[in-house]
């Protein structure tokens, strides 16, 4: 099916949406973006991806003219228009086009705003039963992690890496400690039976599944610690796993070629992902 995107302020044909070769998304990575999942044809945790945009933007100090209630209406008629029952909006925001100059250019350049679906199951997942084989990278990106902008290319070269060798993600460590993977937040059950996951900052974007899973899991009792954690920590631990708007929560059961636990998908971790789901049925929007 031939998609309708939404490309500044027009709902269009996915083949006639055409971007200026000038764009600043294009040309520096001068853009930021959201993955919002759907399930059921609407949205999971929207508050969180609109409160996190506003986040990007203010942090780059790019302005948009578009408020909160206009992109939620967006993001549901591209929902109706492309009958889209299980998958993600995906919504990027780019500084405008203008003529090439590392400076940013005039604060009255329009932005580029651009959205488009992709129809995917998400609580069917089959890699969810073999668990995912991860291996670790110096986390050389550059340093505000915590901003969610498409320069990406750290991430996409070294989970290709990661595939070339089999496995199926990257994780990042800076100064000896896990960061995070190259496109989700990562967690351990320690011995100990807690959930451990690094603490926010400019090193990790604050995911919004990660933030939904501590809530959750705080509520149900569990006991948690937000620090960082090593790879000798990963490798003593019970289970792990990573969590992402499209993942939900999703088991890691080796690192480095050196088995977690019992080399399959832990107990817990897949307590938590239906504790997650169920969860997120409750608000959908
Ligand atoms: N960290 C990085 C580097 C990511 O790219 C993502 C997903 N885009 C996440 C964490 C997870 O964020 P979220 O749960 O909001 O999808």
């Amino acid at each position: 099916m031939v998609r309708t995107v939404f490309l500044n302020g027009k709902y269009i044909n996915e083949n006639d949406a055409k971007l200026s070769i000038f764009d600043r998304g294009f040309l520096f990575g001068d853009s930021v973006y959201e993955v919002t999942a759907v399930i059921q044809q609407k949205l999971v945790s929207w508050e969180g991806h609109t409160r996190r945009l506003r986040r990007s933007l203010g942090e780059i100090g790019m302005n948009l003219d578009m408020s909160d209630d206009d992109l939620l209406t967006v993001h549901r008629k591209l929902i109706a228009l492309n009958e889209v029952r299980e998958g993600l909006v995906y919504l990027q925001i780019s500084r405008g086009a203008a003529d090439r100059d590392f400076a940013f250019p005039d604060p009255c350049i329009k932005p580029t705003v651009v959205l488009f679906t992709q129809e995917k199951s998400l609580i069917q997942n089959q890699t969810i039963k073999a668990g995912a084989k991860v291996l670790s990278f110096p986390d050389q990106r550059w340093g505000r992690s915590d901003i969610k902008s498409t320069q990406l290319l750290y991430a996409s070269f070294s989970k290709q890496r990661a595939l070339e060798q089999g496995k199926d993600d990257a994780w990042f460590i800076k100064d000896g400690l896990v960061t995070e993977g190259s496109s989700n937040n990562t967690f351990i059950i320690s011995a100990d039976r807690k959930l451990l996951t690094r603490s926010l900052s400019r090193d990790i974007l604050g995911g919004i599944t990660r933030e939904s899973i501590l809530e959750y899991s705080k509520k149900s009792g569990y006991q948690i610690e937000e620090k960082p954690f090593s790879i000798e920590e990963v490798k003593d631990s019970l289970e792990a796993f990573t969590s992402s708007s499209t993942t939900f929560i999703m088991p890691v059961v080796e690192i480095d070629d050196y088995k977690i636990g019992s080399g399959l998908p832990g107990k817990i971790t897949l307590e938590l992902r239906d504790l997650y789901i169920r969860n997120i049925m409750k608000d959908l929007i």
